[in-house]
């Protein structure tokens, strides 16, 4: 089928959708053998640097690149869309509380929550990478009644790889040699990157860390002192040292999300609504571990939790419920 996906960005005038842009149009995402259009939704302060990005991805002569439109109008940006990738947010600034910045993003999800639910696509998938994204995420889907509560995602594959990334650098083995890393929560710092059920070339993970880091005790040590605070804050930690924000590893985690997404995956992470997995309030977009057969992430379930990942999980759960309930207090839900 030649037919080409729709996919819209939003904020596409940004460090991120910069970052995005040309790798989806090469076919990173959906593969090298379908065809995308892309739609650049921005506000009218970034319209320019969006036609800019437009203009480069004409000079890239993409083979798969079949049609670019950049607009300010969201029913436009969302027209057809089949994959609607939501980057652009309201920066939190000096002086903010976060009930002040959940709210300014509300009208930001809000709307567009209700423009894709009008003009996207029957089959339309949405990742919000705009902070903060679990809840903005809830509010877009609760925008968009009709559209089923599954196709609304909050990326945390970005913690899950930087997560990948640190068990890799303790065991001195390539990343690909770990599988099923699970990040739990919300995308901030209360999240929970579990190595429990992940294992090493085979070797559950735990193990591995403790014939390495010297006993059971000094892993212990070691993921909730030194690996959960790093991987938590790796954020600040890129700013420090480059003194910009995570940009290429946070387009190739969107990537790797919706590429796992369609492609299929047996094992990784990503913030999808609750139906009371693991106790999860229903309802909530939470991160979990998740499988795709190609038609959607579901979270997989069965999985044992112990006393010490239990409290963590309530504690960053116990943040998205206050999240919500702000939300919903000042009406936006
Ligand atoms: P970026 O492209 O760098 O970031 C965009 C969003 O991604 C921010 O909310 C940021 O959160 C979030 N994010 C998620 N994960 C990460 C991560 N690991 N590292 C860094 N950021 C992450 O921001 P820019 O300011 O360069 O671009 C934003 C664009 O969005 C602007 O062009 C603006 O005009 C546009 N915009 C569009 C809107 C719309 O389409 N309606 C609405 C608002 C803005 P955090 O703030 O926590 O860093």
């Amino acid at each position: 089928d030649a037919t080409p996906t729709t996919v819209t960005i939003t904020g596409a005038g940004g460090q991120i959708g910069y970052a995005l842009l040309f790798r989806i149009a090469a076919g990173d995402m959906l593969g090298p053998d379908r065809p995308v259009r892309l739609r650049l939704l921005e506000i009218p302060q970034g319209m320019r640097a969006a036609e800019g990005a437009a203009l480069e991805l004409m000079d890239g002569a993409f083979p798969l690149l079949s049609d670019v439109e950049v607009t300010d109008d969201a029913r436009t940006g969302f027209d057809g869309c089949n994959v609607a990738l939501l980057v652009g947010a309201r920066p939190r600034t000096a002086g903010m509380e976060r009930a002040d910045l959940l709210e300014a993003n509300a009208g930001i999800f809000g709307p567009q929550g209700a423009a894709i639910a009008h003009a996207a696509a029957p089959d339309v998938r949405v990742l919000v990478v705009g902070n903060p994204a679990n809840t903005n995420a809830l509010i877009a889907s609760a925008s968009a009644p009709d559209v089923p509560a599954e196709r609304f995602a909050a990326l945390t594959r970005l913690d899950h790889n930087r997560a990948l990334a640190q068990v890799a650098g303790a065991l001195e083995r390539p990343a690909a040699s770990i599988a099923r890393m699970t990040i739990w929560g919300n995308h901030s710092a209360t999240q929970f990157p579990d190595v429990d059920h992940a294992v090493v070339d085979g070797m559950p993970a735990r193990a591995a860390l403790a014939a390495r880091l010297g006993g059971k005790q000094a892993a212990l040590t070691w993921l909730d002192e030194t690996f959960i605070p790093r991987v938590a804050k790796r954020g600040a930690e890129i700013i420090e040292v480059r003194g910009s924000s995570s940009v290429g590893s946070a387009a190739a985690a969107a990537i790797d999300h919706v590429r796992d997404e369609t492609a299929g995956v047996a094992w990784t992470s990503a913030a999808v609504v609750s139906h009371g997995e693991y106790g999860v309030p229903e309802g909530l977009i939470c991160s979990f571990p998740v499988s795709s057969d190609g038609t959607g992430y579901r979270v997989i379930e069965g999985l044992e939790v112990d006393a010490r990942a239990r409290a963590r999980i309530d504690a960053s759960v116990a943040e998205l419920v206050a999240e919500r309930d702000a939300v919903a207090a000042r009406g936006l839900l």
